[in-house]
């Protein structure tokens, strides 16, 4: 198993197999890593600085600012 595919199991766990954003469950196969603090800002590639979230929803919150996006986690509250 790649460490990429581990580190996604890993927060897939954590977030009880579903997107962090919409709340769906989530394939580890669909599932795609998704920085809290964009690395535009800050290239920060710990765990604790990375969700997963399906593809529309990363799509969707791509290079967000952080402000943003941690009000709208806050919001919907998945993970
Ligand atoms: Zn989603």
């Amino acid at each position: 198993m790649s460490n990429n595919r581990k580190r996604k199991l890993k927060l897939l766990e954590s977030q009880g197999g579903k997107c962090c954003y919409c709340g769906e469950p989530l394939d580890i196969d669909e599932a795609t890593f998704d920085h809290v603090i964009p690395t535009a800002i800050m290239k920060w590639n710990a765990l604790s600085n990375l969700v997963v979230a399906c593809q529309p929803c990363n799509l969707g919150f791509a290079d967000e600012p952080p402000k943003e996006k941690i009000l709208k986690l806050s919001r919907l509250a998945f993970c």
